[in-house]
């Protein structure tokens, strides 16, 4: 059994403090680092026992206080829990929950050449990140992460209040099948603590650990180039946006020759100087080639952009230290707002305009804050909505209104501007992208509390339709079987099925 962590103790504060987002702060009353399945259950257990609220912690990437609540009182950490290693018996790999992304590229590459479709840090805890749905630079290639989940392990309490291991596998005949599912985008603080999760491609054949996963890229060619804002004005504006937004649905198929490429238009505000658009191509000695017709494509009608920076990499040197600044934070960290968005179609030139009004406008005091635009579809797009939990299999575009501060006094302000600017893109469906043609909803692994406000989501439509559409219900009755007493919750949790939103189908 591990010891209580309490506030005297410098682990503690490694624990509390190791969140990604500064703007949330919890104040527990214990900590503890579990190095094994017995010592979750019995940290569980004793939480249970005692009435305490608990939470999991992995990476500390969540974008939102769901671990960083003041009304939390033990949080565990499962980061100490690391091993990667071929289950035989699984016929697949076994990645522990604490092992973060970074850890699993190279472990994974090492040992076997191979990959998984993971997320765009190194420092994202595999325990928050995959049981989220989980996208990255190559998921246009190969999909999400989730789509390569064979098994999960997960501490769960039953209804007498005791903490039992699971394990859950996507077999049909697996009766526990509906637990393995919930992890395939059912979002991380839902169901219990995963301990272990275990990955094995759909149409892996044999026992060779080294063909189950898909193979490393052979390289990466990283590029990124710029225009200045003293350059542009509105129209220059719409037609960049327009052009970048052409591209996206021309290129969103799995069988496009550019599914090998992902790209992230970065829309700053005016007074950051620069509009950056990066990249990430695996098309080997045809990624040149590649890059060039993108950005050709972007500037048609417009400048070319300039300070073009083209660098080639192995798979492993770019997959620890990607795009080096693209989240490069100041010592001590930032606090953030992240307001994210899935579209099926490119914006309207109407939704341009308010982009450029919210991203030149000077009543808004702010330092920060941009329109994020990834490119998004291929291979994802591919697999049924309900196939996993990952319902959002239609969009071509990852778009996200973000803000970031250091002073806490900036907080509000940061918001006020986010908020507005996300409700004004999304004026015609009640100020959020209500699923339709147009819009596919929100990522769970960005969570944003707002879309549960009615004041800030007034569509009628709730944020669990909006995270989840259909698939909805079906985690609500995953929730009520294996999480009955409501042991693991959060702002956005999954809510067991008498709280069973009014609207829950949308086309
Ligand atoms: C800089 C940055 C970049 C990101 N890039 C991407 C990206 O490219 N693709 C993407 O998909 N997402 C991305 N994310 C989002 C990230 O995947 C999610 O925030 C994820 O939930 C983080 O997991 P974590 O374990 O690091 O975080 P934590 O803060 O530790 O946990 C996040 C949530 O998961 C729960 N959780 C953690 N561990 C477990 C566990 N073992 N069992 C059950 N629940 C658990 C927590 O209770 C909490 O609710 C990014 C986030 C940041 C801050």
């Amino acid at each position: 059994m591990t010891e209580r962590i309490g506030p005297g103790d410098a682990r503690y504060r490694a624990v509390v403090e190791k969140r990604f987002n500064k703007r949330f702060t919890a104040h527990p009353d214990y900590v503890r680092l579990v190095k094994s399945t017995e010592d979750v259950m019995s940290a569980v257990q004793d939480a249970v026992r005692e009435g305490q609220r608990l939470v999991v912690t992995s990476g500390g990437h969540c974008l939102e206080g769901f671990v960083s609540d003041p009304d939390v009182r033990v949080i565990v950490d499962v980061s100490p829990m690391k091993h990667i290693l071929y289950d035989a018996a699984m016929g697949a790999i076994a990645v522990e929950a604490g092992a973060t992304v970074g850890e699993t590229y190279k472990i994974l590459f090492e040992t076997w050449g191979s990959t998984i479709p993971l997320g765009e840090y190194p420092q994202i805890g595999m325990g928050g990140h995959v049981s989220g749905g989980a996208f990255g630079f190559l998921c246009r290639q190969l999909g999400l992460a989730a789509d390569y989940l064979y098994a999960v392990e997960v501490v769960t309490v039953d209804s007498g209040g005791t903490a039992r291991s699971i394990v859950a596998t996507r077999e049909p005949s697996d009766p526990n099948r509906e637990l393995w599912w919930a992890h395939t985008g059912g979002g991380g603080g839902n169901f219990g603590v995963v301990t272990k999760y275990w990955f094995r491609s759909l149409d892996a054949a044999g026992d060779d650990p080294a063909t189950l996963l898909p193979r490393a890229p052979q390289s990466i060619t990283t590029f990124k180039a710029e225009w200045n804002w003293s350059d542009i004005d509105q129209s220059w504006f719409l037609q960049l946006v327009r052009n970048h937004g052409i591209w996206s649905e021309q290129n969103a198929g799995a069988d496009s020759p550019n599914a090998t490429l992902w790209a992230l238009l970065e829309l700053h505000r005016k007074q950051f100087g620069k509009i950056v658009v990066r990249g990430v191509s695996t098309a080997g000695d045809a990624a040149v080639g590649q890059v060039n017709d993108h950005l050709a494509a972007l500037s048609q009608g417009l400048l070319a952009p300039h300070g073009f920076e083209l660098a080639k990499m192995s798979w492993l040197d770019f997959a620890l230290n990607p795009l080096p600044d693209l989240f490069a934070a100041p010592p001590g960290g930032v606090s953030a707002k992240v307001k994210d968005a899935l579209l099926r179609k490119r914006f309207t030139d109407q939704q341009i305009a308010v982009a450029y009004d919210y991203l030149t406008r000077s009543d808004h005091d702010i330092m920060g804050g941009m329109l994020g635009q990834a490119t998004y579809g291929g291979r994802i797009n591919t697999v049924a909505p309900d196939a996993t939990a990952s319902a959002q299999r239609n969009a071509i575009l990852d778009i996200a209104c973000n803000t970031g501060w250091i002073d806490p006094r900036d907080e509000e302000k940061n918001v006020v501007w986010a908020r507005a600017f996300y409700r004004a893109l999304f004026a015609d469906s009640g100020g959020v992208p209500v699923p339709s043609d147009a819009y596919d909803g929100a990522f769970i692994n960005h969570p944003d509390t707002d879309l549960a406000d009615p004041a800030l989501n007034t569509s009628g439509v709730p944020w669990s339709t909006l995270y989840y559409r259909n698939n909805y219900p079906r985690l609500q009755a995953v929730k009520a079987q294996w999480d009955p007493c409501g042991v693991f919750h959060h702002a956005l949790s999954i809510r067991s099925a008498e709280n069973i939103p009014s609207r829950s189908a949308v086309s």
